[in-house]
């Protein structure tokens, strides 16, 4: 279940820091998100997972670069569901009512397309426990459809977060949590400051 969003002590210093002053204007700075969460309809039956706290008081400080692996893979709306599935060639990514369907590849190399387009984003909110946007814990199935563990990561976010090593993640679930929130948005400020204070 969804946990209600909890009072965020975004203190105004965050806030100051991570709005970047440029030349006269308000600069934000640039975070990869999983369209899903902006409340776009992309899932697999249609719908969308938007967040209150993450279009609210994190988008005043955020510039979204939202993406829909599944989607832009060429997989429609609504789909079948897809879900990791434990097999002697490793965990894939499989159709849950059709286990020919397999989309590991596509996802991950969308994955490394998005790290090498986006290199300038500083921190990437992903949607949890999805088969394609989980960072981490998303449940994965044997093939004779048991439950297995709690420990897969989705495709897509796996494929990228190897891609870019270090780029501060995070996902919905986590941002709940007053502190680690304060703590990305201190770590993708951090990594702004790095970037463009490195030399070309
Ligand atoms: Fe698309 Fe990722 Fe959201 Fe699934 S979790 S609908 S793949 S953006």
């Amino acid at each position: 279940m969804r946990q209600t969003p909890v009072a965020l002590p975004l203190e105004p210093e965050y806030r100051t820091k991570a709005i970047i002053i440029m030349s006269g204007k308000h600069q934000k700075i640039p975070v990869g998100i999983s369209s899903c969460l902006l409340g776009e309809h992309v899932r697999y039956d249609g719908g969308h997972t938007y967040d209150s706290l993450i279009n609210t008081r994190l988008a005043d400080i955020f510039e979204f670069r939202p993406r829909c692996p599944e989607v832009a893979i060429g997989l429609s709306v609504p789909r079948d569901p897809i879900q990791l599935v434990r097999t002697d060639q490793g965990i894939r990514v499989r159709g849950v009512h059709d286990p020919v369907l397999d989309v590991t590849r596509q996802l991950e190399d969308y994955g490394r397309q998005v790290a090498d387009e986006q290199v300038d984003i500083c921190g990437y909110i992903f949607k949890a426990r999805s088969p394609s946007c989980g960072i981490a814990g998303v449940a994965t199935w044997t093939e004779q459809g048991d439950e297995a563990s709690l420990d897969g990561a989705g495709a897509y976010a796996a494929a990228l977060m190897n891609a870019y090593p270090g780029l501060p993640v995070t996902d919905e679930d986590y941002l709940q949590n007053p502190a680690q929130c304060e703590h990305f948005i201190a770590e993708v400020t951090a990594w702004f400051h790095r970037h463009q204070d490195r030399p070309d």
